[in-house]
């Protein structure tokens, strides 16, 4: 199996079913596809927006122990080139709601269409 075929939904129920994709975030990248659409939040096809397989595989072989917020962020990068691109950071600490990037402790930008805010620096959404 090709990565292509590796990575497309298997179903079409939750696939992204927007006209066009402007903009991706990356959930969990040890799920068989990480790339999610910014407006709908549903799965997208990587066929769909012509990924090339290096920039798939690079999000696929991620160290399951630790690496996979700071591989994320590359990867995001990579593929920020093509199609802007965050990696969705989870917070899991108990305190309030963050406010200001865990990487490079910008103010958070709030105005987005879901979660809690993105990094005006850093290519992650929370
Ligand atoms: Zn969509
Ligand atoms: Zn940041």
């Amino acid at each position: 199996m090709d990565s292509y075929a590796k990575l497309r939904p298997w179903t079409a129920i939750e696939s992204c079913q927007c006209p066009k994709v402007e903009g991706l975030f990356l959930v969990d990248l040890l799920t068989d596809n990480p790339l999610h659409c910014d407006m709908c939040r549903n799965e997208v096809d990587p066929e769909r927006i012509k990924l090339t397989a290096q920039a798939i595989r690079k999000g696929t072989l991620i160290d399951p122990k630790g690496q996979v917020n700071r591989d994320g962020l590359e990867v995001a990068r990579t593929l920020s080139m093509r199609i802007p691109s965050r990696l969705l950071f989870f917070d899991d600490t108990d305190d309030d709601l963050p406010e200001s990037c865990p990487i490079c402790q910008a103010r958070l930008d709030q105005n987005v269409k879901w979660g809690i805010g993105k990094c005006p620096n850093c290519p992650i959404r929370i």
